[in-house]
């Protein structure tokens, strides 16, 4: 066989073997493989083939990473054009004009007020390693080690990125209220719900008995993603920046799953305007390889030599195509259309929850996009929302499958159904994901319903 030969897809049988011996052979802790259990073998923008001859619309897009969607021309070529240039592909942190390239064109995406003083950190390849680089660099600069995170947060699955997270307990990290509509801890939600987080943060920072001392800095997502599409108001997003200016409290945005262009503007701190001191970037700004960096105001700069390293940091393949991406979605004001395509979506999904109970909320910002499944038999007569019905939310993930759509679920108790397309779904595939997704409520609601009336599901 030619060498250029593609390799040939594996035969329908070969699936149910590969399937199996990953659930022999790979660890208890995988995820996504046990509720997907598909065997890619090719793929190209929205779409994936499975190894039994299948097709799937890939509405998970590697959790958020896949801006332009799976192979990408631009970002193949990207990488081609390193390996044929004999360029090296592992390079420890050092300069080479790949790695140039992909800053120059990052810098030139960042909102220019941030970029004209900035710094940026090659981290070790994951959103968790940066996250890590950030509260790192942030107790460095400020001398003090506290940490203000979110309810609901998601940072990662390293220490002190899941200690930032809202699943941790037991952590030296001071939790606050991040602003839900939908479940809001004030019971009021709205912008005036926000304000009493808001309030409630500024209180507990200048209560001299409010067991806080300050802290080196805040971590927020601009919409919380896997906490269940959660987006934080912009005014809410705006308190927070002042809050923590008046107390040079350094801001961490993470934006490992709001950034390029997701939201609807490039980076999903643009929505609100605000300048945050450090930006925590991964997924698609690899364009669909493995690549993290923090971006900070000069002024934290602090750390000395060597303070925060890794092997792998000079991904050469993952910055050309990482860079092609960032200049493809820039070029092609992508950022722009995930604001209109995904309003035109959340519309249509609001239609749905009018004709289905079962809908609890619908939000969303750009592409990012979550429906959340509610009970509403079993709400509590003094509930304010019914709750989530994380039984239905897996079902529906399922009917979708077979249906050859993909989605991911996440939120509290994983009741939420989330979509993140990529930035180039066309119209009519957006018109598909949502009629193959309303089609899977309709039978998964009947489903459950039929096995509650038969006394099965309480
Ligand atoms: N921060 C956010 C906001 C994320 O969504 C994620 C991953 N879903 C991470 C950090 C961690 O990234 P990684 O899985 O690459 O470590």
């Amino acid at each position: 066989m030619a060498v250029t030969e593609p390799a040939p897809v594996a035969l329908p049988a070969a699936h149910e073997g590969i399937l199996r011996r990953q659930s022999l052979r790979e660890s208890a802790a995988r995820t996504y493989a046990r509720s997907l259990p598909i065997v890619p073998v090719r793929a190209r923008g929205l779409t994936i083939e499975g190894a039994d001859g299948r097709r799937y619309l890939d509405c998970l897009s590697g959790a958020g990473t896949l801006a332009l969607g799976h192979n990408h021309p631009v970002v193949l070529e990207a990488i081609r054009k390193v390996i044929d240039s004999g360029a090296p592909l592992h390079v420890l942190d050092l300069a080479t004009p790949v790695k140039d390239a992909f800053t120059t064109e990052l810098f030139a995406t960042l909102p220019p007020q941030f970029a004209d003083d900035a710094r940026v950190q090659f981290c070790g390849p994951a959103g968790t390693d940066a996250v890590e680089a950030a509260l790192k660099l942030v107790r460095t600069a400020t001398g003090r080690s506290g940490l203000l995170a979110f309810t609901g947060a998601y940072h990662g699955m390293t220490a002190g990125a899941l200690d930032a997270s809202g699943g941790a307990t037991d952590v030296r990290v001071t939790r606050l209220p991040f602003p839900q509509n939908y479940r809001c801890p004030f019971g009021i939600g709205g912008e005036r719900g926000a304000e009493l987080g808001a309030r409630w943060t500024e209180n507990l920072l200048d209560d001299s008995k409010g067991g806080v001392s300050t802290p080196a800095g805040m971590i927020l997502e601009p919409v919380q993603g896997e906490g269940g599409v959660i987006p934080a108001p912009d005014a809410w997003m705006r308190r927070m920046r002042e809050i923590t200016a008046a107390r040079s409290i350094p801001l961490i945005a993470d934006e490992v799953q709001t950034g390029v262009g997701r939201t609807g503007a490039f980076w999903a701190v643009e929505h609100s305007g605000v300048v945050p001191d450090v930006m925590v970037l991964s997924k698609a700004i690899g364009g669909s390889l493995p690549l993290a960096v923090i971006v900070y105001r000069s002024e934290l700069d602090a750390w000395q030599p060597g303070a925060h390293a890794g092997t792998f940091r000079g991904n050469q393949l993952a910055m050309a195509a990482g860079a092609a991406t960032l200049a493809f979605v820039r070029e092609n004001r992508l950022a722009d259309r995930a604001a209109t395509l995904g309003a035109r979506m959340l519309g249509r999904l609001q239609g749905l929850a009018a004709a289905h109970p079962c809908i609890g909320d619908v939000r969303g910002r750009g592409l990012m996009i979550g429906v959340e499944l509610v009970d509403p038999d079993a709400a509590a007569p003094d509930a304010l929302v019914p709750p989530t019905a994380p039984a239905l939310a897996a079902a529906v993930q399922q009917e979708c499958l077979n249906r050859g759509l993909i989605v991911e679920l996440g939120g509290r108790h994983s009741g939420v159904v989330r979509l993140l397309p990529p930035l180039t779904l066309t119209d009519e595939q957006a018109v598909a994901v949502l009629d193959r997704f309303a089609d899977a409520l309709a039978d998964a609601e009947r489903s459950m319903r039929h096995r509650t009336d038969n006394g099965q599901l309480h």
